[in-house]
């Protein structure tokens, strides 16, 4: 009998089915009960506007091989200001007039993976000059 209220909320219940149901519902205050809960949930979720997306929804495709070419310029734009900043650090740490053995030693130290980082930047600016071998 729940099958055919189902039908009957989508509109898809033939003339006779639905005076088997009404029928029913009149004699079975179980079924009454599942029916309105149910046609009054039903009645709620085609009421309820559709929620705005704040965010779009972008199909994956060119607009996705540009992000990523985006991602790319920013982990070498990143690695750039690391390197620069341990530049300056180790500047700073061993001023010219001191320290001339550790001043030489001191760059290649501070960066953790060096050979990650080369990649990085090669593939950035391989990405740079050719667009369409990035991906
Ligand atoms: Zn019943």
């Amino acid at each position: 009998m729940r099958e055919l209220f189902s039908a009957a909320l989508d509109g898809e219940l033939s003339e006779l089915d639905q005076a088997r149901l009404d029928a029913h519902l009149a004699a079975c205050a179980g079924c009454l009960a599942y029916a309105e809960t149910t046609a009054g949930a039903s009645t709620l979720l085609r009421q309820t506007p559709l929620e705005e997306l704040t965010v779009p929804i972008v199909v994956p495709g060119r607009r996705l091989a540009v992000a990523r070419k985006l991602q790319v310029a920013a982990a070498a734009a990143a690695v750039a200001a690391t390197v620069g900043l341990s530049a300056a650090v180790s500047t700073i740490e061993h001023p010219a007039s001191s320290h001339a053995a550790s001043r030489s030693a001191a760059p290649s130290a501070k960066l953790r993976f060096p050979d990650q980082e080369l990649r990085m930047l090669q593939r950035a600016s391989q990405a740079r000059s050719h667009p369409h071998l990035a991906l």
